[in-house]
């Protein structure tokens, strides 16, 4: 399973992109920064998209991602019910933006929604994903897919800490999971619901006290005022619990 790192932050620049993953070519996580970093040809090869939640920076690209339906094939928006009803009501509801599930045509549109239930293994384009729920303060999933071989990630969208009973249902290869804000700012992660360096700590602690093990881990939805300090921050807490937690970055590839 190859994992690209199309947009690892919450802010969006020239150099930042927002938040936005890509398996094996074909599987899009989040899609912040869909077209902004593919090419047509590579967002034709999407086949399906997994939305964590309804945060502008994690949908904003479906809206000129269908708009591109270059080749006329539908394409298929995965979330909680929720979710897809805030995309469908407010996004892609004909008034900014065309209703996409109508058109070009109404029996072949260029997207269409698949609600999947929290808890409840799917199989999506022959992966297995399970949406398990997160702390965001509004319905948010993270998710776990697993390919042919058994090989898993799990990609937490926006959370704050208190995700330990979800998490020990998985056995993760990767984990790829947020930190928005630096430890000075601990108090107001937990307020607006994201984590900051010693809070993902002490949720990989909790992981590894349940399941024995902390998978190399991958930090993403980085605020770029402060990602030199939160980048610190994180190598005092890998060196701290002896385990890779690398920042993204935007390019970054991995294979597990
Ligand atoms: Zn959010
Ligand atoms: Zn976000």
């Amino acid at each position: 399973m190859e994992i690209r790192f199309l947009g690892v932050h919450n802010l969006e620049s020239v150099d930042t992109k927002l938040v936005s993953l890509l398996i094996d070519g074909v599987l899009a996580i989040d899609a912040g920064s869909i077209t902004t970093t593919l090419s047509f040809e590579e967002q034709q090869r999407i086949k399906s998209f997994l939305i964590t939640h309804h945060h502008f920076d994690h949908i904003r690209d479906l809206a000129t991602f269908g708009l591109a339906n270059l080749d006329w094939s539908t394409k298929s928006i995965y979330s909680i019910q929720s979710v897809l009803d805030v995309i469908t009501g407010s996004l892609l509801n004909g008034t900014l933006y065309p209703d996409m599930t109508q058109i070009p045509l109404p029996d072949n549109p260029s997207l269409k929604t698949c609600a999947i239930e929290e808890y409840k293994r799917a199989d999506v384009d022959g992966y297995g994903v399970l949406a398990l729920p997160m702390a965001h303060g509004i319905p948010t999933v993270g998710y776990e897919i697993t390919d042919k071989e058994g090989k898993s990630v799990f990609y937490s969208g926006d959370t704050t800490n208190g995700i330990s009973e979800p998490l020990e249902r998985i056995s993760p290869n990767l984990l790829v999971i947020e930190t928005t804000l630096p430890d000075r700012m601990r108090d107001s992660a937990i307020e607006v619901k994201h984590l900051c360096p010693s809070l993902l700590a002490e949720t990989l602690l909790e992981f590894k006290k349940a399941k024995g093990y902390i998978p190399p881990t991958v930090v993403v939805h980085i605020n770029p005022v402060y990602e030199e300090e939160i980048g610190k921050e994180i190598q005092h807490a890998s060196d701290k619990l002896d385990t890779e937690i690398l920042l993204g970055y935007e390019g970054m590839k991995i294979v597990i």
